[in-house]
């Protein structure tokens, strides 16, 4: 099978299943495998799942992943993930802008800027967010496509864990390059393909890591070529690290996700702090973090 981001026929199974079905507790389940790029260093689910807009334009998507749908309840499940993002952009680059999100959801980083920046666009294909994104006076719109097509421009285009979700991430990068103007900045955030526990607990954390919904996984070497003829030069590649030390515990433990009772109060929040500092330089952090300039 030839490469779906550079076409390279350079490709093999890198992990043959099972995968994440659904949210955190969710049934493993056979049928997919994952392949890796040997030129460029992408890696895809084979196949991928069918009916894809379906299942994010309905709650079907959220129904399995989050259980619970509501604005209110994504809301206080991902309100806390806007300060580290709100803090590394800078309140003063959002002032006065016209700021676009691609895969808004309902709303979690748009409704923190609201005050600040100009003007916000929501991009969200679930139908379920519509109204409300609406309500709370962002433009709306469900695709990317729909956005360019209204001469959308915006002073900063961001993503945070969404590229990880669609069928073609190189097209992805390419329509948040339409959608800035000249000067702008993208800033884009997805699960990192070499997180730490891919490489200390890999048989308890493959099954987990690798799921239904990510059609795509990166890590630093791949970027190049995400970027490769999007119009950006060259992005600035970091690294955002979302849990505690008691994750990696937890894991290497228990073979699992959650809170480990022995480590309870061992922690405290400078440790953490630190540690997370720590995985982050080292590349090894849950998340990359990348930041991409349009030129004038
Ligand atoms: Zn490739």
């Amino acid at each position: 099978m030839n490469c779906r981001l550079c076409s390279s026929k350079k490709t093999r199974v890198i992990y043959p299943g099972p995968i994440r079905s659904g949210g955190v507790g969710s049934a493993f389940i056979d049928g997919f495998t994952v392949i890796g790029c040997e030129d460029c260093g992408f890696a895809f689910l084979d196949p991928i799942p069918e009916n894809l807009d379906r299942f994010y334009e309905t709650h079907e998507y959220r129904e399995k992943f989050d259980y619970e749908f509501s604005p209110a309840s994504i809301h206080k499940k991902y309100d806390h993930e806007q300060n580290e993002r709100i803090q590394r952009i800078g309140i003063q680059n959002l002032r006065g802008k016209t700021v676009l999100d691609l895969g808004a959801s309902a709303g979690v980083f748009l409704d923190a800027i609201k005050a600040v920046a100009d003007q916000t666009i929501a991009v969200e294909p679930g139908e379920i967010f519509r109204e409300y994104l609406i309500d709370k006076g962002h433009r709306y719109y469900p695709y990317p496509e729909d956005a360019i097509s209204a001469n959308e421009l915006a002073d900063i285009v961001t993503s945070f864990d969404v590229i990880e979700h669609v069928p073609d991430p190189g097209e992805f990068v390419r329509q948040a390059f339409k959608l800035l103007k000249p000067g702008g900045t993208f800033v884009l955030s997805m699960p990192n393909f070499d997180d730490l526990l891919l490489r200390v607990q890999k048989a308890a954390f493959d099954p987990f890591f690798f799921q239904i919904a990510h059609l795509n996984y990166f890590g630093k070497k791949v970027i190049s070529m995400l970027f490769e003829g999007s119009g950006f030069p060259l992005p600035k590649i970091g690294f955002l690290h979302k849990y505690g030390i008691e994750n990696l515990i937890r894991w290497c433990k228990y073979g699992s996700p959650g809170a480990v009772p022995e480590a309870a109060g061992l922690f405290d929040e400078a440790f953490n702090r630190h540690y997370r500092i720590e995985i982050e330089r080292s590349g090894m952090a849950s998340h990359l973090f990348i930041v991409a300039k349009k030129d004038y």
